[in-house]
């Protein structure tokens, strides 16, 4: 089929998710036919470097025959079968082992979703039902954190803060509350028109999380739910001062952490989780996407023995769960993808190799006359554009600066993602430093075309 016929059929019956139907039937989409390693292929021939690794998923990158065989020989095996009322199969098994092995040895347990919104509507009814059960019913408030993300279900999109999201489809799930994410560049710069430094303002930040909790009674405050490093709000690593501090706060209060590890799990950060990059023993830990590095979809929650045993020991039944919780076939992906990271040692190679080439080569960006900052950690990175790099001045956002630079990296072969005027990147695990030599001097380009257009 022709490009433009896909286009006319895809506007004609598919909304798309995240995406302005009507624009989107004007413009048509881009077609993606086929990948390998770190490559995607469009429907006009083109080949694009995939710096956002699908959406945060394609750990072990595209193409990997070992893991269609493993879907293959599961389907043939046993396509479906329910982990419900006492049932279970070979594949749910062997990757609640598997991942009860890789996990901080505190967390034992784990309960399977479809993906990584399921997993955070568990983490939800899991945090209110454990304090129910230790008599305090009244501890069901969670607090999340501006511009974070957790999903798009109802549960999940009312523990992310991501204000056009609760702008349409509201009232979010109550008991719910949000607190500052600690941005640095985007806030904390800015902070009372001097600025504080990153470790300042980390912080502030954690400060943020006590008053919140005093406001709203700690006897009242059941969980905090924070991604290590946020995503989707824009790769934003947080000063070091944050997650210490956020720690004793915690403990202060006796709350229970919730780290988002749909998008830091799997070695994003060059460790397995990014709870184990900060030092933090979170007591749920949602997971997805790099969990099956995207070939069929899975989440989960992994959960911290002290909830698992109360939820074990003194719940009875609980009344929560997914036709698709374990799926057989997606379990198989899992655990063989799970076994791939491990024996190819590619997690280690993140931390040790890849993760600082990145670093070196993607701080070279910093010099760029519309580059803010330059940021990463492991695979992931962030650019912020800025119209006056002496004063870190953001361009007018009528210019939609971020999509422009988008849309040219597109062009000229590269995925990297706007989220407002910040580029971000996150590229599969199995890149080689050639390939992020690439996928640098492509930015660059898309960069010095931004700047050409725009000033
Ligand atoms: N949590 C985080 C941190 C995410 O980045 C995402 C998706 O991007 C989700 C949860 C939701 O996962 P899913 O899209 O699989 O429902």
């Amino acid at each position: 089929m022709l490009t433009h016929e896909y286009q006319a059929r895809d506007g004609a019956h598919h909304l798309h998710p995240f995406t302005d139907f009507k624009a989107l039937a004007d413009q048509g989409s881009r077609v993606i036919t086929h990948g390998e390693g770190v490559y995607i292929h469009d429907s006009e021939g083109y080949r694009i470097l995939d710096g956002m690794a699908g959406l945060w998923c394609m750990n072990l990158g595209y193409g990997r025959r070992e893991l269609v065989e493993a879907a293959t020989a599961q389907l043939e095996q046993l396509p479906y079968y329910n982990t419900f009322f006492k049932t279970t199969h070979p594949p749910a098994v062997r990757l609640a082992e598997k991942l009860c092995a890789l996990a901080p040895p505190h967390i034992q347990h784990v309960f399977f979703t479809g993906s990584g919104s399921e997993a955070n509507d568990t983490v939800l009814r899991m945090v209110r039902r454990y304090w129910a059960l230790k008599g305090r019913p009244e501890k069901h408030w969670v607090i999340g954190r501006e511009n974070g993300y957790h999903g798009s279900t109802l549960a999940g999109m009312s523990l992310g803060g991501m204000a056009p999201m609760h702008g349409q489809g509201g009232p979010c799930v109550p008991g719910i509350a949000h607190i500052r994410q600690p941005y640095w560049f985007g806030e904390g710069r800015l902070d009372e028109a001097h600025g504080m430094s990153p470790e300042a303002f980390g912080q502030a930040c954690a400060a943020a999380l006590d008053d919140k909790i005093r406001e709203l009674g700690a006897e009242n405050v059941a969980a905090f739910i924070a991604e290590p490093v946020q995503g989707a709000g824009g790769a934003i690593m947080p000063p070091e001062s944050y997650w210490p501090a956020v720690k004793a706060v915690l403990a202060k209060y006796d709350i229970l952490l919730v780290a988002d590890e749909v998008i830091c799990g799997f070695g994003r950060l060059g460790e397995w989780f990014g709870s184990q990059h900060y030092g933090l023993e979170p007591d749920l830990m949602p997971i997805a996407k790099g969990l099956s590095s995207g070939y069929l979809p899975i989440g989960g929650v992994l959960v911290g023995e002290r909830v698992a045993e109360t939820l074990i020991e003194e719940g009875g039944e609980f009344f929560h769960g997914f036709t698709y919780s374990g799926h057989p076939a997606c379990a198989a992906v899992a655990l063989r993808n799970l076994e791939l990271l491990e024996a190819e040692g590619i997690v280690d190679r993140v931390r040790d190799d890849l993760g600082p080439y990145l670093a070196e080569r993607w701080a070279s960006l910093a010099d760029h006359p519309i580059v803010g900052e330059a940021r990463s950690l492991g695979l992931m990175g962030a650019l912020e554009l800025v119209a006056d790099k002496a004063t870190g001045q953001r361009f007018d956002k009528s210019l939609a600066a971020g999509n422009l630079c988008r849309d040219l990296c597109f062009t000229s072969g590269l995925v990297m993602r706007s989220v407002g005027d910040t580029m971000i990147i996150a590229p599969p695990l199995v890149i080689r430093r050639e390939e992020i030599d690439e996928l640098v001097e492509l930015a660059r380009h898309a960069l010095d075309e931004t700047a050409r257009r725009l000033t």
